[in-house]
Protein backbone atom coordinates (compact mmCIF):
# COMPACT_ATOMS: atom_id res chain seq x y z
CA UNK A 1 0.00 0.00 0.00
CA UNK A 2 1.33 3.46 -1.29
CA UNK A 3 -0.40 6.27 -1.13
CA UNK A 4 2.16 8.53 -3.37
CA UNK A 5 1.27 9.67 -6.75
CA UNK A 6 3.80 7.56 -8.86
CA UNK A 7 5.75 10.06 -11.58
CA UNK A 8 3.14 8.96 -14.19
CA UNK A 9 -0.11 9.64 -12.01
CA UNK A 10 0.64 12.76 -11.48
CA UNK A 11 1.80 13.39 -14.66
CA UNK A 12 -1.68 12.78 -16.28
CA UNK A 13 -3.49 14.57 -13.41
CA UNK A 14 -1.22 17.60 -13.62
CA UNK A 15 -1.76 18.36 -17.12
CA UNK A 16 -5.40 17.71 -17.13
CA UNK A 17 -5.04 20.19 -14.20
CA UNK A 18 -3.38 22.35 -15.75
CA UNK A 19 -5.79 22.35 -18.69
CA UNK A 20 -8.66 23.33 -16.58
CA UNK A 21 -7.32 25.92 -15.05
CA UNK A 22 -5.44 27.45 -17.86
CA UNK A 23 -8.14 27.07 -20.75
CA UNK A 24 -11.56 25.44 -19.18
CA UNK A 25 -12.31 27.49 -16.10
CA UNK A 26 -11.24 31.00 -18.62
CA UNK A 27 -14.12 29.92 -21.09
CA UNK A 28 -16.84 29.37 -18.24
CA UNK A 29 -18.91 33.07 -18.90
CA UNK A 30 -18.30 32.07 -22.66
CA UNK A 31 -19.53 28.44 -21.98
CA UNK A 32 -22.91 30.28 -20.51
CA UNK A 33 -23.41 33.41 -23.04
CA UNK A 34 -22.95 30.23 -25.72
CA UNK A 35 -25.52 28.97 -24.35
CA UNK A 36 -27.81 31.34 -23.70
CA UNK A 37 -28.06 32.33 -27.07
CA UNK A 38 -30.88 30.96 -29.38
CA UNK A 39 -31.85 27.57 -30.03
CA UNK A 40 -31.26 25.29 -26.78
CA UNK A 41 -30.51 22.22 -28.13
CA UNK A 42 -27.17 23.05 -30.31
CA UNK A 43 -23.30 22.56 -30.84
CA UNK A 44 -21.69 24.84 -28.49
CA UNK A 45 -18.95 26.69 -29.91
CA UNK A 46 -16.34 27.34 -27.29
CA UNK A 47 -16.35 23.71 -26.10
CA UNK A 48 -15.68 22.47 -29.88
CA UNK A 49 -12.56 24.39 -29.68
CA UNK A 50 -11.48 23.83 -26.18
CA UNK A 51 -11.81 19.92 -27.52
CA UNK A 52 -9.79 20.49 -30.81
CA UNK A 53 -6.72 21.97 -28.43
CA UNK A 54 -7.14 19.28 -26.12
CA UNK A 55 -7.19 16.51 -28.58
CA UNK A 56 -3.62 18.62 -30.32
CA UNK A 57 -2.58 18.10 -27.02
CA UNK A 58 -3.22 14.39 -26.52
CA UNK A 59 -5.15 15.15 -23.23
CA UNK A 60 -8.14 13.02 -25.16
CA UNK A 61 -9.94 9.73 -24.30
CA UNK A 62 -8.24 9.00 -21.39
CA UNK A 63 -10.78 6.65 -19.93
CA UNK A 64 -10.15 4.49 -22.99
CA UNK A 65 -9.00 0.93 -21.03
CA UNK A 66 -5.61 0.27 -21.69
CA UNK A 67 -4.53 -2.29 -24.50
CA UNK A 68 -4.04 -5.12 -22.43
CA UNK A 69 -6.71 -5.57 -20.54
CA UNK A 70 -7.63 -8.87 -21.87
CA UNK A 71 -11.28 -7.90 -23.47
CA UNK A 72 -10.57 -7.63 -26.74
CA UNK A 73 -7.88 -8.60 -29.90
CA UNK A 74 -4.76 -6.36 -29.93
CA UNK A 75 -4.46 -6.47 -33.78
CA UNK A 76 -8.23 -5.76 -34.50
CA UNK A 77 -8.69 -2.69 -31.84
CA UNK A 78 -4.72 -1.19 -32.16
CA UNK A 79 -6.63 2.20 -34.35
CA UNK A 80 -9.12 2.12 -31.36
CA UNK A 81 -7.27 3.03 -28.56
CA UNK A 82 -6.93 6.17 -25.90
CA UNK A 83 -3.26 6.77 -24.20
CA UNK A 84 -3.82 3.85 -22.39
CA UNK A 85 -4.43 5.41 -18.63
CA UNK A 86 -5.12 2.51 -15.85
CA UNK A 87 -8.44 3.55 -13.69
CA UNK A 88 -6.33 4.56 -10.46
CA UNK A 89 -4.47 6.99 -12.95
CA UNK A 90 -8.00 7.87 -15.08
CA UNK A 91 -9.70 8.26 -11.81
CA UNK A 92 -7.01 11.37 -10.78
CA UNK A 93 -7.68 13.07 -14.07
CA UNK A 94 -11.34 12.55 -13.49
CA UNK A 95 -11.35 13.98 -10.51
CA UNK A 96 -9.84 17.49 -12.27
CA UNK A 97 -12.26 17.15 -14.82
CA UNK A 98 -15.21 17.21 -12.22
CA UNK A 99 -14.70 21.05 -11.02
CA UNK A 100 -16.38 22.33 -13.99
CA UNK A 101 -19.43 21.12 -15.58
CA UNK A 102 -18.32 21.09 -19.34
CA UNK A 103 -15.06 20.25 -18.83
CA UNK A 104 -14.93 16.56 -19.27
CA UNK A 105 -16.66 16.48 -22.77
CA UNK A 106 -13.47 18.81 -23.76
CA UNK A 107 -10.92 15.77 -23.22
CA UNK A 108 -14.12 13.33 -25.07
CA UNK A 109 -15.05 12.17 -21.95
CA UNK A 110 -18.04 12.56 -21.08
CA UNK A 111 -21.53 10.26 -20.12
CA UNK A 112 -22.89 8.38 -21.93
CA UNK A 113 -20.19 8.32 -24.67
CA UNK A 114 -17.53 7.04 -22.71
CA UNK A 115 -19.70 4.26 -21.26
CA UNK A 116 -21.03 3.16 -25.29
CA UNK A 117 -17.87 4.12 -26.15
CA UNK A 118 -16.34 1.26 -23.70
CA UNK A 119 -19.06 -1.38 -25.39
CA UNK A 120 -17.92 -0.33 -28.72
CA UNK A 121 -14.46 -0.78 -27.73
CA UNK A 122 -15.25 -4.35 -25.99
CA UNK A 123 -18.00 -6.34 -28.32
CA UNK A 124 -18.45 -4.14 -30.94
CA UNK A 125 -17.44 -6.06 -34.43
CA UNK A 126 -15.05 -4.83 -36.62
CA UNK A 127 -17.56 -3.17 -38.88
CA UNK A 128 -19.46 -1.37 -35.99
CA UNK A 129 -16.28 0.44 -35.02
CA UNK A 130 -15.47 1.90 -38.17
CA UNK A 131 -19.26 3.03 -38.51
CA UNK A 132 -20.01 4.83 -34.75
CA UNK A 133 -16.53 3.83 -32.34
CA UNK A 134 -14.21 5.57 -35.32
CA UNK A 135 -16.69 9.04 -35.29
CA UNK A 136 -17.26 8.69 -31.03
CA UNK A 137 -13.43 8.67 -30.33
CA UNK A 138 -12.75 11.47 -32.64
CA UNK A 139 -15.38 13.58 -30.69
CA UNK A 140 -17.72 14.31 -33.79
CA UNK A 141 -20.72 12.72 -32.94
CA UNK A 142 -22.26 11.54 -29.81
CA UNK A 143 -24.56 8.80 -28.20
CA UNK A 144 -27.23 8.13 -25.76
CA UNK A 145 -27.70 4.70 -23.70
CA UNK A 146 -31.71 3.28 -23.51
CA UNK A 147 -32.24 1.25 -21.02
CA UNK A 148 -34.85 3.19 -18.22
CA UNK A 149 -38.66 2.89 -19.38
CA UNK A 150 -41.42 5.34 -17.97
CA UNK A 151 -44.29 1.97 -17.19
CA UNK A 152 -41.76 0.24 -15.58
CA UNK A 153 -39.32 -0.02 -12.38
CA UNK A 154 -36.21 -0.08 -14.18
CA UNK A 155 -34.13 -0.42 -11.51
CA UNK A 156 -34.71 -4.33 -11.76
CA UNK A 157 -33.65 -4.46 -15.39
CA UNK A 158 -35.07 -7.67 -15.76
CA UNK A 159 -38.81 -5.74 -16.08
CA UNK A 160 -37.63 -4.38 -19.59
CA UNK A 161 -40.33 -4.70 -21.63
CA UNK A 162 -39.13 -2.97 -25.10
CA UNK A 163 -39.09 -5.58 -28.04
CA UNK A 164 -36.76 -6.22 -30.68
CA UNK A 165 -37.67 -8.88 -32.49
CA UNK A 166 -36.01 -10.38 -35.87
CA UNK A 167 -37.66 -10.10 -39.16
CA UNK A 168 -35.54 -11.35 -41.90
CA UNK A 169 -32.52 -9.57 -41.92
CA UNK A 170 -33.72 -7.03 -39.92
CA UNK A 171 -34.45 -6.71 -36.19
CA UNK A 172 -37.86 -4.45 -35.38
CA UNK A 173 -37.60 -2.36 -31.94
CA UNK A 174 -41.11 -1.23 -29.99
CA UNK A 175 -40.98 0.42 -27.04
CA UNK A 176 -40.82 3.25 -24.58
CA UNK A 177 -37.73 4.52 -22.90
CA UNK A 178 -37.04 7.66 -20.65
CA UNK A 179 -34.42 9.38 -19.12
CA UNK A 180 -32.16 9.37 -22.45
CA UNK A 181 -29.72 11.37 -21.64
CA UNK A 182 -27.17 12.86 -24.42
CA UNK A 183 -30.56 12.43 -26.57
CA UNK A 184 -30.91 16.42 -27.01
CA UNK A 185 -27.63 17.07 -28.43
CA UNK A 186 -27.91 17.45 -32.91
CA UNK A 187 -25.07 15.14 -33.07
CA UNK A 188 -26.06 12.43 -31.01
CA UNK A 189 -26.64 10.11 -33.70
CA UNK A 190 -26.19 6.43 -31.99
CA UNK A 191 -28.01 4.84 -29.22
CA UNK A 192 -27.35 1.49 -27.93
CA UNK A 193 -31.00 0.29 -26.52
CA UNK A 194 -31.56 -2.47 -24.50
CA UNK A 195 -34.46 -4.84 -24.86
CA UNK A 196 -35.94 -7.79 -24.85
CA UNK A 197 -35.31 -10.87 -27.70
CA UNK A 198 -36.62 -13.72 -25.90
CA UNK A 199 -39.48 -13.13 -23.66
CA UNK A 200 -39.52 -17.35 -23.02
CA UNK A 201 -35.78 -17.12 -22.00
CA UNK A 202 -34.70 -17.34 -18.27
CA UNK A 203 -34.55 -14.45 -16.12
CA UNK A 204 -31.37 -12.77 -17.46
CA UNK A 205 -31.11 -14.05 -20.91
CA UNK A 206 -34.21 -12.49 -22.51
CA UNK A 207 -32.35 -9.07 -23.28
CA UNK A 208 -29.82 -8.56 -25.91
CA UNK A 209 -28.55 -4.69 -26.61
CA UNK A 210 -28.70 -3.14 -30.26
CA UNK A 211 -27.33 -0.04 -32.28
CA UNK A 212 -29.92 1.54 -33.35
CA UNK A 213 -29.23 5.22 -35.21
CA UNK A 214 -31.25 8.20 -33.95
CA UNK A 215 -31.97 8.94 -37.29
CA UNK A 216 -34.08 5.90 -38.04
CA UNK A 217 -37.92 6.14 -39.08
CA UNK A 218 -40.20 5.38 -36.40
CA UNK A 219 -37.58 6.88 -33.49
CA UNK A 220 -39.77 9.74 -31.98
CA UNK A 221 -38.66 12.08 -29.57
CA UNK A 222 -41.30 12.92 -27.36
CA UNK A 223 -39.69 15.42 -24.90
CA UNK A 224 -37.43 16.74 -22.71
CA UNK A 225 -37.44 15.91 -18.91
CA UNK A 226 -36.24 18.86 -16.99
CA UNK A 227 -33.90 17.83 -14.08
CA UNK A 228 -35.76 20.42 -11.11
CA UNK A 229 -36.09 22.64 -14.05
CA UNK A 230 -32.29 21.96 -15.70
CA UNK A 231 -32.86 21.12 -19.36
CA UNK A 232 -29.59 20.23 -19.04
CA UNK A 233 -29.26 21.65 -22.82
CA UNK A 234 -27.59 21.09 -24.87
CA UNK A 235 -27.44 17.22 -24.37
CA UNK A 236 -31.04 16.70 -22.22
CA UNK A 237 -32.79 13.87 -20.83
CA UNK A 238 -35.34 13.03 -23.54
CA UNK A 239 -38.90 10.36 -23.41
CA UNK A 240 -38.33 8.29 -26.86
CA UNK A 241 -41.04 6.45 -28.63
CA UNK A 242 -39.66 3.62 -30.76
CA UNK A 243 -42.27 2.60 -33.27
CA UNK A 244 -41.55 -0.28 -35.36
CA UNK A 245 -38.03 1.01 -35.59
CA UNK A 246 -36.07 -1.31 -38.55
CA UNK A 247 -32.19 -1.65 -38.00
CA UNK A 248 -29.57 -4.12 -40.15
CA UNK A 249 -29.21 -7.72 -37.92
CA UNK A 250 -25.82 -6.75 -37.77
CA UNK A 251 -26.28 -3.88 -35.47
CA UNK A 252 -26.73 -6.63 -32.22
CA UNK A 253 -24.41 -5.94 -29.83
CA UNK A 254 -22.44 -9.38 -28.86
CA UNK A 255 -25.23 -11.72 -29.86
CA UNK A 256 -29.23 -11.78 -28.75
CA UNK A 257 -29.35 -13.27 -24.58
CA UNK A 258 -26.31 -11.26 -23.78
CA UNK A 259 -27.37 -8.12 -23.20
CA UNK A 260 -26.94 -8.11 -19.06
CA UNK A 261 -23.71 -9.48 -20.03
CA UNK A 262 -22.93 -5.68 -21.83
CA UNK A 263 -24.60 -4.27 -18.68
CA UNK A 264 -22.04 -5.46 -15.91
CA UNK A 265 -19.35 -4.48 -18.34
CA UNK A 266 -20.56 -1.04 -19.05
CA UNK A 267 -21.57 0.28 -15.64
CA UNK A 268 -18.49 -0.73 -13.77
CA UNK A 269 -16.03 1.88 -15.09
CA UNK A 270 -18.71 4.73 -15.86
CA UNK A 271 -19.78 4.39 -11.98
CA UNK A 272 -16.45 5.16 -11.14
CA UNK A 273 -16.23 7.73 -13.96
CA UNK A 274 -19.12 9.62 -11.98
CA UNK A 275 -17.53 8.99 -8.30
CA UNK A 276 -14.37 11.24 -9.01
CA UNK A 277 -15.89 13.65 -10.80
CA UNK A 278 -17.96 13.99 -7.44
CA UNK A 279 -15.24 14.24 -5.65
CA UNK A 280 -14.31 17.51 -7.91
CA UNK A 281 -17.45 19.02 -7.36
CA UNK A 282 -17.31 18.20 -3.75
CA UNK A 283 -13.58 19.93 -3.95
CA UNK A 284 -15.18 23.06 -5.45
CA UNK A 285 -18.10 23.00 -3.54
CA UNK A 286 -15.93 23.41 -0.32
CA UNK A 287 -13.52 25.78 -1.96
CA UNK A 288 -16.49 28.48 -2.50
CA UNK A 289 -18.14 27.87 0.74
CA UNK A 290 -15.03 28.69 2.74
CA UNK A 291 -13.68 32.00 0.31
CA UNK A 292 -17.45 32.83 1.26
CA UNK A 293 -17.40 32.85 4.97
CA UNK A 294 -14.19 34.25 5.17
CA UNK A 295 -15.41 37.19 2.96
CA UNK A 296 -18.45 38.29 5.05
CA UNK A 297 -19.39 39.05 8.78
CA UNK A 298 -22.60 39.02 10.80
CA UNK A 299 -23.57 39.34 14.35
CA UNK A 300 -19.95 41.01 15.00
CA UNK A 301 -17.31 38.44 13.30
CA UNK A 302 -16.33 37.20 10.46
CA UNK A 303 -18.78 33.95 9.51
CA UNK A 304 -16.10 31.49 9.65
CA UNK A 305 -15.39 32.35 13.00
CA UNK A 306 -18.93 31.38 14.28
CA UNK A 307 -17.86 28.14 15.55
CA UNK A 308 -20.82 26.12 13.52
CA UNK A 309 -18.92 26.37 10.31
CA UNK A 310 -15.70 24.99 11.69
CA UNK A 311 -17.67 21.88 12.19
CA UNK A 312 -19.07 22.12 9.32
CA UNK A 313 -15.74 22.97 7.18
CA UNK A 314 -14.05 20.28 8.59
CA UNK A 315 -16.24 17.27 8.50
CA UNK A 316 -16.37 18.14 4.61
CA UNK A 317 -12.38 17.80 4.28
CA UNK A 318 -13.02 14.38 6.19
CA UNK A 319 -15.45 13.31 4.31
CA UNK A 320 -14.00 14.08 0.69
CA UNK A 321 -10.73 12.86 1.92
CA UNK A 322 -12.25 9.14 3.43
CA UNK A 323 -14.00 9.29 -0.13
CA UNK A 324 -11.29 9.78 -2.10
CA UNK A 325 -9.80 7.08 -0.71
CA UNK A 326 -12.41 4.52 -1.23
CA UNK A 327 -12.60 5.38 -5.00
CA UNK A 328 -9.40 5.32 -5.59
CA UNK A 329 -9.27 1.68 -4.19
CA UNK A 330 -12.25 0.99 -6.12
CA UNK A 331 -10.30 2.03 -8.96
CA UNK A 332 -7.12 0.11 -8.02
CA UNK A 333 -8.96 -2.80 -7.29
CA UNK A 334 -10.49 -2.84 -11.04
CA UNK A 335 -7.09 -2.46 -12.40
CA UNK A 336 -5.52 -5.45 -10.27
CA UNK A 337 -8.39 -7.69 -10.18
CA UNK A 338 -11.27 -7.01 -12.44
CA UNK A 339 -14.32 -5.26 -12.22
CA UNK A 340 -16.05 -8.17 -10.90
CA UNK A 341 -13.60 -8.93 -7.78
CA UNK A 342 -13.94 -4.91 -6.70
CA UNK A 343 -17.85 -5.24 -7.09
CA UNK A 344 -18.72 -4.04 -3.55
CA UNK A 345 -16.26 -1.48 -3.71
CA UNK A 346 -17.66 -0.02 -6.75
CA UNK A 347 -21.23 -0.19 -5.30
CA UNK A 348 -19.96 1.17 -2.13
CA UNK A 349 -18.52 4.18 -3.95
CA UNK A 350 -21.87 4.61 -5.85
CA UNK A 351 -23.77 5.27 -2.55
CA UNK A 352 -20.63 7.12 -0.94
CA UNK A 353 -20.05 9.79 -3.47
CA UNK A 354 -22.84 12.12 -4.85
CA UNK A 355 -24.11 11.52 -0.80
CA UNK A 356 -20.91 12.89 0.67
CA UNK A 357 -21.22 15.92 -2.25
CA UNK A 358 -24.78 16.30 -1.17
CA UNK A 359 -24.31 17.22 2.03
CA UNK A 360 -21.34 19.46 1.02
CA UNK A 361 -23.35 21.58 -1.26
CA UNK A 362 -25.77 22.06 0.59
CA UNK A 363 -23.74 23.18 3.70
CA UNK A 364 -21.74 25.73 0.90
CA UNK A 365 -25.75 26.68 -0.49
CA UNK A 366 -26.25 27.47 3.19
CA UNK A 367 -22.84 29.81 3.23
CA UNK A 368 -23.72 31.45 0.56
CA UNK A 369 -27.53 32.61 2.37
CA UNK A 370 -29.95 33.62 -0.69
CA UNK A 371 -27.25 33.59 -3.44
CA UNK A 372 -26.27 29.83 -2.64
CA UNK A 373 -30.30 29.16 -4.21
CA UNK A 374 -29.28 31.31 -7.40
CA UNK A 375 -27.73 30.84 -10.56
CA UNK A 376 -25.18 33.10 -9.39
CA UNK A 377 -22.53 30.30 -7.80
CA UNK A 378 -23.54 27.69 -9.47
CA UNK A 379 -24.12 25.47 -6.79
CA UNK A 380 -28.15 24.53 -7.13
CA UNK A 381 -26.94 23.40 -10.34
CA UNK A 382 -24.68 21.45 -8.29
CA UNK A 383 -26.67 20.20 -6.47
CA UNK A 384 -29.58 18.93 -8.99
CA UNK A 385 -27.32 17.09 -10.72
CA UNK A 386 -25.33 15.51 -7.78
CA UNK A 387 -28.87 14.94 -6.89
CA UNK A 388 -29.64 12.60 -10.02
CA UNK A 389 -26.78 10.92 -9.13
CA UNK A 390 -28.35 9.04 -6.79
CA UNK A 391 -30.84 7.48 -8.86
CA UNK A 392 -28.54 7.36 -12.39
CA UNK A 393 -26.79 4.21 -12.89
CA UNK A 394 -29.39 2.20 -10.88
CA UNK A 395 -30.65 3.77 -7.39
CA UNK A 396 -29.06 3.86 -4.19
CA UNK A 397 -30.83 0.78 -2.50
CA UNK A 398 -29.86 -1.33 -5.08
CA UNK A 399 -26.27 -1.15 -4.62
CA UNK A 400 -27.22 -0.89 -0.35
CA UNK A 401 -28.59 -4.59 -1.68
CA UNK A 402 -25.25 -6.06 -3.35
CA UNK A 403 -23.17 -4.67 -0.72
CA UNK A 404 -25.46 -6.47 1.94
CA UNK A 405 -25.92 -9.44 0.01
CA UNK A 406 -22.17 -9.32 -0.14
CA UNK A 407 -21.70 -9.01 3.89
CA UNK A 408 -24.10 -11.29 4.75
CA UNK A 409 -22.86 -13.96 2.24
CA UNK A 410 -19.38 -13.80 4.20
CA UNK A 411 -20.81 -14.08 7.55
CA UNK A 412 -22.93 -16.98 7.50
CA UNK A 413 -24.38 -18.24 10.96
CA UNK A 414 -21.78 -20.59 12.89
CA UNK A 415 -22.91 -24.26 13.15
CA UNK A 416 -25.87 -24.18 16.31
CA UNK A 417 -26.65 -20.80 15.75
CA UNK A 418 -29.19 -20.27 13.33
CA UNK A 419 -32.57 -20.37 14.18
CA UNK A 420 -34.69 -22.88 12.38
CA UNK A 421 -37.83 -20.30 11.64
CA UNK A 422 -35.63 -18.26 10.00
CA UNK A 423 -33.28 -20.05 7.43
CA UNK A 424 -36.55 -22.08 6.37
CA UNK A 425 -38.35 -19.10 5.91
CA UNK A 426 -38.00 -15.63 4.33
CA UNK A 427 -34.37 -15.08 4.72
CA UNK A 428 -33.36 -18.22 3.07
CA UNK A 429 -35.51 -17.15 0.30
CA UNK A 430 -33.50 -14.57 -0.65
CA UNK A 431 -29.95 -15.32 -0.21
C1 LIG B 1 -30.68 12.73 -14.79
C2 LIG B 1 -30.86 11.28 -15.08
C3 LIG B 1 -30.18 10.72 -16.17
C4 LIG B 1 -30.39 9.39 -16.51
N1 LIG B 1 -29.78 8.89 -17.65
C5 LIG B 1 -30.13 7.66 -18.08
C6 LIG B 1 -29.67 7.18 -19.37
O1 LIG B 1 -28.91 7.87 -20.07
N2 LIG B 1 -30.11 5.98 -19.80
C7 LIG B 1 -30.97 5.21 -19.07
O2 LIG B 1 -31.33 4.13 -19.53
N3 LIG B 1 -31.41 5.63 -17.85
C8 LIG B 1 -31.03 6.82 -17.36
N4 LIG B 1 -31.52 7.28 -16.14
C9 LIG B 1 -32.49 6.48 -15.42
C10 LIG B 1 -31.98 5.86 -14.15
O3 LIG B 1 -30.97 4.92 -14.41
C11 LIG B 1 -33.20 5.25 -13.45
O4 LIG B 1 -34.04 6.33 -13.03
C12 LIG B 1 -32.84 4.37 -12.29
O5 LIG B 1 -32.20 3.21 -12.73
C13 LIG B 1 -34.09 3.97 -11.48
O6 LIG B 1 -35.04 3.38 -12.29
P1 LIG B 1 -36.53 3.93 -12.23
O7 LIG B 1 -36.50 5.39 -12.46
O8 LIG B 1 -37.38 3.10 -13.14
O9 LIG B 1 -36.99 3.75 -10.73
P2 LIG B 1 -37.69 2.46 -10.08
O10 LIG B 1 -37.03 1.24 -10.57
O11 LIG B 1 -39.15 2.60 -10.26
O12 LIG B 1 -37.29 2.65 -8.56
C14 LIG B 1 -37.92 3.64 -7.73
C15 LIG B 1 -37.33 3.61 -6.38
O13 LIG B 1 -37.56 2.35 -5.78
C16 LIG B 1 -36.60 2.12 -4.80
N5 LIG B 1 -35.99 0.79 -4.97
C17 LIG B 1 -35.66 0.16 -6.10
N6 LIG B 1 -35.06 -1.02 -5.81
C18 LIG B 1 -35.04 -1.13 -4.47
C19 LIG B 1 -34.53 -2.10 -3.55
N7 LIG B 1 -33.94 -3.22 -3.98
N8 LIG B 1 -34.68 -1.85 -2.22
C20 LIG B 1 -35.28 -0.73 -1.77
N9 LIG B 1 -35.76 0.21 -2.59
C21 LIG B 1 -35.63 0.03 -3.92
C22 LIG B 1 -35.51 3.19 -4.95
O14 LIG B 1 -35.67 4.18 -3.97
C23 LIG B 1 -35.82 3.75 -6.32
O15 LIG B 1 -35.39 5.09 -6.47
C24 LIG B 1 -31.27 8.59 -15.75
C25 LIG B 1 -31.92 9.16 -14.63
C26 LIG B 1 -31.74 10.47 -14.31
C27 LIG B 1 -32.50 11.06 -13.15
Amino acid sequence: MDFQPTERQQYWRDRVRNFVQDHVRPAVSTYHAQDAEGDRWKVIQVVEDLKAKAKDQGIWNLFMPPRNDGHHHVEESFEFEGPGLTNLEYALCAEEMGRIGFASETFNCSAPDTGNMEVLHRYGTRDQKDRWLAPLMQGEIRSAFLMTEPQVASSDATNIECRIDRDGDDYVINGRKWWSSGAGDPRCKIAIVMGKTDFSAGRHAQQSMVLMPLDAPGVNILRHLPVFGYDDAPHGHMEIELKDVRIPATNMLLGEGRGFEIAQGRLGPGRIHHCMRTIGVAEEALEKMCRRLQAREAFGKPIYKHSVWEERVAQARIDIDMTRLLCLKAADMMDKVGNKAAKQEIAMIKVQAPNMALRIIDNAIQAHGGGGVSEDFGLAKAYAHQRTLRLADGPDEVHARSIARMEFARHTPLPGEADDTLSSGDMGATR
